[in-house]
């Protein structure tokens, strides 16, 4: 069966071209043409022989995900991918584009096995994880359908990235290897619903990317009823896990807080909350929730005003997310496998 170049470390390929009898420069050469010049045709990449071209071909592919839809929002740009891939499933993403700069916001599940109760793709269930080729797949697709540069990534489309922990860190290093996409780990972040003990091992291994957390209410009591997880890990569990993360990196780290009216967004929800995150050197997301679940509203602007201001006055800093690309429900996090093809 071919391979995927895409799921191929800088090292590997390397290896992987010596036992085809290919010296290391054609790995670079390759590279070149599917990273930077965004050839994904081997019979195109003219510096190699022919009998390169056909040996290689007959070994692997390129795998960019087969674009399926694309919605380009009249607000603001933002756009929405659903993607095939090789075995027929479907995943999204969603590029953003702010002050020249595009983020892509990546997939790294079909599905979530999580199944947290305000989320989308926790309730279309849990498929299977994404090959680090996959994951990389769809930078590239994203760049060569909006003919961009990404620049930022944020691994905050389907699925849980620390449930495909080894997957997830090779994406990240083919994301940053110079002679691929040369994308600085300090422009990738994680979102996690939070397990403690893979939190302290993205520490311990010092995998170097920005870590957001999903907290989403200040309670076990109120955690439970939305994240299922979190009767297996619970707040307290979670916290240390943050207070060690910091203490190994320095880094600060982002909460994010789904915002559900008159369930999360009373002032002593905020004052708890502010307890909890005391001694962290946190930024808290404030997200008005998208309501995919019809029992979930938004609160009123005031009731986000007043909240973010009791954080304030613990002195925690925070900001009331803007919604990008609303006009095609493309808000990162919220994807949802539409379109299912039969079978
Ligand atoms: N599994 C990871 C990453 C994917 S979800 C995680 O949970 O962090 C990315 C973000 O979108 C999370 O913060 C998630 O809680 C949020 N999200 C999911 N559904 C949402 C909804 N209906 N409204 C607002 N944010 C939502
Ligand atoms: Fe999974 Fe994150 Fe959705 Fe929860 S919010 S179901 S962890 S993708």
């Amino acid at each position: 069966m071919k391979k995927n170049l895409l799921d191929f470390e800088y090292n590997e390929l390397v290896e992987y071209f010596k036992n085809l009898g290919l010296e290391k420069y054609r790995a670079d050469q390759v590279l070149d043409w599917v990273y930077k010049k965004r050839v994904f045709d081997f019979e195109n990449m003219t510096n190699l022989s022919k009998e390169h071209r056909n040996l290689l071909k007959e070994k692997l592919f390129v795998g960019v995900p087969k674009l399926l839809d694309m919605q380009i929002s009249k607000i603001d740009r933002t756009t929405k991918f659903l993607w095939e891939l090789k075995d027929g499933n479907t995943i999204e993403s969603v590029a953003l584009f702010h002050s020249g700069r595009v983020t892509a916001c990546i997939s790294t599940q079909v599905g979530c096995p999580v199944k947290c109760s305000f989320c989308a793709t926790g309730q279309s269930g849990f498929v299977r994880n994404l090959s680090a080729g996959e994951i990389v797949g769809q930078i590239l697709g994203i760049e060569i359908n909006r003919k961009v540069n990404v620049g930022n990534v944020v691994y905050m489309g389907m699925g849980e990235p620390l449930l495909n922990f080894d997957e997830t860190l090779k994406s990240i290093r083919i994301l940053n290897h110079k002679k691929m996409l040369n994308i600085s780990k300090r422009r990738i972040t994680i979102s996690t619903v939070g397990i403690p003990e893979k939190i302290m091992e993205l520490a311990e291994k010092n995998v170097g990317v920005r870590l957001a957390l999903s907290l989403h209410a200040p309670t076990n009591f109120k955690r439970d009823q939305i994240i299922p997880l979190n009767r297996k890990y619970s707040i307290d569990e979670l916290i240390y896990s943050i207070k060690k993360y910091q203490e190994t990196t320095g880094d600060r780290v982002t909460i994010e807080y789904i915002l559900i009216k008159e369930f999360n967004d009373y002032p002593e929800d905020a004052e708890k909350l502010a307890e909890i995150l005391k001694g962290l050197n946190v930024f808290v997301n404030l997200i008005p929730v998208n309501p995919v679940n019809p029992d979930f509203y938004r609160p009123s602007h005031w009731a986000m005003e007043r909240f973010k201001q009791i954080l304030e006055r613990h002195g925690i800093e925070s900001e009331i997310r803007v919604e990008k690309g609303t006009d095609i429900d493309a808000a990162c996090g919220q994807l949802r496998r539409r379109n299912l093809k039969s079978k």
